[in-house]
Parts: structure tokens; C-alpha cells; sequence
């Protein structure tokens, strides 16, 4: 199974992707995840992918398609992948279609206000775990017992910022992908285990 999410910023792609990814037993390819890593070196293209980062701009298409084209070379995602946060411009998308063929591209909507206090209340693990900030009171990850921490990304102006980003360059996506008639349109706006069941329903064909 290839698949895409698709979601603005606090949308819940992370914490859905990491249900489904055990569920269809694919790995989980999140692009912020990877460039995250990336940061913590201190060569020139750490400090490049941080200027943008920082300002919740996105990442230059040529780069973030070469990233990504090595992620997906490897051994664990040639049977299948969830891409969370790639693609987000038409150049990416056709970009990936030169790669690959898709089964699903899983669109996750939800109201804005809900967003900004999602992100407000967001706490990440390096690990890739995502938790509401009552989850973790004592900031200990319950996957791999790391310290939690929130996004310097995930400040208001910054947040702001990614939200037009989102409108302006990633949402024409959610036409080419219709088009294509691969896009299922999920309501994020539910609880978490009612969006993983909706989202678990189109995989039960
Ligand atoms: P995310 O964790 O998906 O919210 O991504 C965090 C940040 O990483 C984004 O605000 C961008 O600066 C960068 N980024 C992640 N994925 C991409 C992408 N596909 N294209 C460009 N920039 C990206």
C-alpha cells in the first residue's frame, strides 16, 4: 500500500500514521521527521533547512525531492510507505509520480480553530511519537522514555505562517489528487479513534 496524508498543520496525520503504519505494516515516512534529524548536524545544508524551518516556510522543492527520493530507496519502504507531509506542492506531487504509483491519498480536514489549539497543546518525542501535553506531564515519551518537548515551529506567528503556506501551496493537491480519483476525504474534526476508523474503512474493501 502507498499512501499520502494530506492535512494541514495539527491536522493529526502523525498520530494517525502511526496507528496505521502498524496496522498495513508499512513504514512511516514523515518529511518534517527527516529534516528534524537532519538539524542536529552542523553542516551548511543543516543550517540552510533550518532557515526555513524556523520561519514555517517550506523547504525547497529540488532538496526536499532529493531527501525524499533517498528515503524511499531504501530497503523497508519498497514494499509499500505512508508519506506524511510530502508531498506539499504540485511540483512534488509530480515529482513522486515519477517515482511512484499511489493507491490513496488521504486527506485530513479539520476546522481551523481546532488546529491552532491542537498545535498550542502539541508535545513530540524525537522518536516521531506525538502527544496532547496532558499525556505527558512528566515530559517522558511512553515510546522510548525520551523527554518531550514542543516544536519551536510550533509557536503562534510560526503556526500562522504555515496555515497560508498550507492554502496557498499544498491544498491545490487535494484537486490533483481528486482528479486522479485516488482522494478520500476524512472529517479530522472527531475524536482520534473515530477518525482512525473512518480512515481504517477505506483500507477494508
Ligand atoms: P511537518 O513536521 O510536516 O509540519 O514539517 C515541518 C517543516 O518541515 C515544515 O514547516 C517545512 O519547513 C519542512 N517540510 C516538511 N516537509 C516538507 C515538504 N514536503 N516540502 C517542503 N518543506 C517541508
Amino acid at each position: 500500500m502507498r499512501l499520502v496524508f494530506i492535512g494541514a498543520p495539527g491536522a493529526g496525520k502523525g498520530t494517525q500514521a502511526a496507528y496505521v503504519r502498524k496496522e498495513l505494516d508499512i513504514p512511516h515516512i514523515s518529511t518534517g521527521d527527516l529534516i528534524r534529524a537532519k538539524l542536529s548536524d552542523t553542516d551548511a545544508l543543516s543550517e540552510q533547512l533550518r532557515s526555513y524551518v524556523e520561519k514555517g516556510e517550506l523547504v525547497p522543492d529540488e532538496l526536499m525531492i532529493d531527501i525524499l527520493q533517498e528515503r524511499l530507496k531504501q530497503e523497508d519502504a519498497q514494499n509499500g510507505f505512508l508519506l506524511d507531509g510530502f508531498p506539499r506542492t504540485l511540483a512534488q506531487a509530480d515529482a513522486l509520480a515519477e517515482i511512484t504509483d499511489l493507491d490513496k491519498v488521504i486527506n485530513i480536514e479539520v476546522d481551523r480553530e481546532a488546529v491552532a489549539k491542537r498545535i498550542a497543546n502539541r508535545r513530540v518525542c524525537k522518536c516521531g511519537a506525538t502527544y496532547m501535553a496532558q499525556e505527558v506531564p512528566d515530559s517522558v515519551c511512553k515510546v522510548c522514555g525520551e523527554t518531550t518537548y514542543q516544536r519551536p515551529d510550533d509557536n503562534y506567528d510560526t503556526v500562522m505562517t504555515r496555515l497560508s503556506v498550507f492554502d496557498e501551496q499544498t491544498s491545490p493537491l487535494i484537486d490533483y489528487y481528486a482528479n486522479q480519483g485516488i482522494l478520500v476525504n476524512i472529517d479530522g474534526n472527531a475524536p482520534v479513534e473515530e477518525v482512525t476508523k473512518s480512515i481504517m474503512e477505506v483500507f477494508q474493501v
